[in-house]
């Protein structure tokens, strides 16, 4: 089975693996829309460590080509939507935490990001069907619903992780898709300011569209003092949706005490965070630092379509690139990878 991923770390390039088996809660589905994600492209240079032939891909959308005989939700022929995070349902792991992200272990829930075989294959394998495929709403198109797999229910999950209330003042770091869904999510929750940081041009416009009320470069000066100047002494939540390690230590600088850190961008293996303990009041601060990936499973994508549905936001702003066909996944993928200034996110259509 032909597919696109990374045949070791910094080699991208077309791959021949085996196709996937059904097992009796499985589904095979078939990518009809797919889109590279910033973090396959980390994936591929070896942020997540050595991984070598693995098909990548995590944003699909597709036609159900084979189910098990246990799965009684979805036969061939259906068209889904395919959370980029999918449980094994039956692990304690998810029964015990709220996010659904931790089924045998940490982050052992994305099982498309290195585990196995991702979506950029001619069929991939979703575990646990019934539980992990959505159907597409009807008055959502097909594209708006890919972005709500990863882009929209990571940013949102940004939101959540930060508990914004009524009139918070709130600093999203990153404006790719991911940040851009974060200051969407922002806004509907209730904040009142909403500093984005980022500089490309496409970006700063949709973010002012979702509900940005000011914009702020990290390549002009420092974004700290950026952010205390324009709050009056602080943050009450910062979402860090992009940046490196300094990216850390600048979040906790600039959020008030009380205050909340929600990152949901992917720091590097070797990476090692730190900060000086002044920033977080020597221990006392009540600055709460947390970190998280989108919670997986159907019932998350259906809510995210509701929002499409009905008209509380449009994810198909991010949308600067269209391509057709299979075979243009590696020019989307290497675009992904390149990041030209005017890319905010390119969809792939593979028929
Ligand atoms: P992009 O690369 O498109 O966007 C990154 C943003 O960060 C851009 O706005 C960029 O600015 C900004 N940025 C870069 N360097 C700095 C810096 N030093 N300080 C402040 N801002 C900076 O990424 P995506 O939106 O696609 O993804 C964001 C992150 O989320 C990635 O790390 C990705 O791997 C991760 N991710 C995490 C998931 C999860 O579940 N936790 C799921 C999906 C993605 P500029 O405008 O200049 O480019
Ligand atoms: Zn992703």
């Amino acid at each position: 089975m032909k597919g696109y991923g990374m045949i070791e770390i910094g080699k991208p390039g077309w791959l021949d693996n085996p196709r996937p088996v059904c097992g009796p809660l499985d589904a095979l589905v078939r990518p009809t829309i797919v889109a590279p994600c910033s973090s396959d492209t980390h994936v591929m240079h070896g942020g997540n460590g050595p991984k070598f032939n693995l098909i990548l891909g995590h944003e699909a959308v597709g036609e159900v080509v084979e189910v098990g005989e246990l799965v009684t939700k979805f036969k061939p022929g259906d068209f889904v939507v395919v959370p980029c995070c999918t449980p094994d349902w039956n692990e304690l792991g998810v029964q015990n935490f709220k996010s659904f992200s931790h089924d045998v272990g940490m982050l052992k829930s994305f099982k498309f990001l290195g585990a196995k075989d991702g979506v950029f294959g001619e069929v991939f394998h979703v575990n646990f069907a019934d539980a992990n495929l959505a159907p597409l709403l009807e008055g959502v198109s097909p594209e708006a619903a890919l972005l709500t797999v990863d882009m929209m229910s990571t940013g949102f999950h940004g939101v959540e992780q930060a508990e914004i209330e009524y009139g918070d003042k709130v600093v999203v770091i990153g404006i790719g898709p991911v940040g851009l869904m974060a200051v969407a999510g922002a806004a509907l929750a209730g904040a009142g300011q909403i500093i984005a940081v980022g500089t490309r041009p496409n970006c700063r416009k949709v973010a002012t569209e979702y509900g940005a009320t000011d914009l702020i470069s990290y390549k002009d000066g420092d974004i700290v003092e950026k952010v205390h100047e324009l709050t009056g002494g602080g943050s009450n939540k910062t979402i860090i949706a992009g940046g490196d390690k300094t990216t850390f230590t600048q979040a906790v600088a600039m959020t008030k005490e009380m205050g909340i850190i929600s990152n949901v961008n992917f720091f590097d293996v070797t990476d090692v965070l730190s900060m000086p303990a002044y920033l977080w009041g020597l221990g006392m601060a009540h600055k709460d630092i947390r970190g998280g990936f989108c919670p997986g499973g159907a019932e998350r994508i259906i809510r995210m379509q509701e929002l499409i549905k009905h008209g509380r936001v449009d994810t198909t702003k991010l949308i600067t690139h269209t391509f057709k066909g299979f075979d243009k996944i590696e020019d989307a993928f290497l675009m992904m990878d390149q990041k030209p200034a005017d890319l905010i996110k390119p969809v792939v259509y593979t028929d």
